[in-house]
């Protein structure tokens, strides 16, 4: 991979309104993330690395997430959802990497689980996956890509 030296991480966006979502593309990304439960839901700002294939997940408030559960992200700018549906087990973010070349990254919004998914949105291929739970996520988006351009 080649980098200019003054930019260490990719841009990360917002799909629908292109609101940058690492702020000045470092290494925080920041979206909004609704959690259901039974009997009530929360929204919070939710925080991820934006290093490709590392992990973690930090909330504003003082909400705890456990393994497992399950986040509905959306753009804190522009409210759109960040994924398909929310029956997608994936959410999805625009990246433009360091020489300028945008893609879709893909990643789980089950709390605990580890998989991205770098995807060049005009070939309809992924370009590379990261995360110990990347294969048992190929089948979703593998079944998502077939609706790109459709
Ligand atoms: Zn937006």
């Amino acid at each position: 991979m080649s980098s200019t030296p003054e930019t260490t991480y990719n841009a990360f966006f917002c799909p629908h309104c292109e609101a940058t979502l690492n702020l000045g593309h470092g290494p925080i990304i920041k979206m909004t993330g609704k959690l259901d439960a039974a009997t009530f839901s929360v929204t919070t700002d939710v925080f991820l690395p934006s290093g490709l294939g590392v992990y973690g997940r930090a909330t504003a408030t003082n909400v705890e997430l456990r393994e497992g559960a399950r986040v509905e992200f959306s753009c804190p700018d522009c409210g759109a959802p960040l994924s398909r549906s929310e029956d997608d087990e994936l959410a999805q973010v625009g990246m433009r990497d360091q020489e300028d070349r945008v893609f879709l990254v893909s990643f789980n919004k089950c709390y605990g689980k580890q998989s991205t998914f770098v995807i060049d949105p005009e070939a309809r291929q992924v370009e590379s996956q990261f995360g110990d739970d990347a294969e048992s996520f190929r089948e979703d988006l593998d079944k998502r890509m077939n609706f790109f351009g459709s």
